[in-house]
């Protein structure tokens, strides 16, 4: 199974991915001082209807947003 993921190691907290979400699927939540962003799979769809692929992926400054391959495949 595919998943949208953010990379917290590299996150850079700009929320970009989070504001080009069509669905809603990013999460921003405040923890310990600090912005921090996730993403909710049951409402991702990975972007498939779009031509350019995942927008979070797009808007993303750096490599934050991941498509990670979990469980059986
Ligand atoms: S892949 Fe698309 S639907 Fe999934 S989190 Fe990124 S922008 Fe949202
Ligand atoms: S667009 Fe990239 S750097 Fe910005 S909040 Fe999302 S994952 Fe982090």
């Amino acid at each position: 199974m595919q998943v949208m993921c953010i990379r917290e190691e590299l996150c850079e907290r700009c929320g970009a991915c989070w504001a080009e979400c069509p669905r809603g699927a990013i999460e921003r939540r405040e923890e310990g001082g600090q912005e921090r962003y996730r993403v909710t799979p049951a409402l991702c769809d990975l972007c498939r209807t779009e031509a350019r692929g995942p927008r979070c992926r797009a808007a993303c400054p750096v490599v934050g947003c991941l498509v990670e391959v979990r469980g059986p495949t």
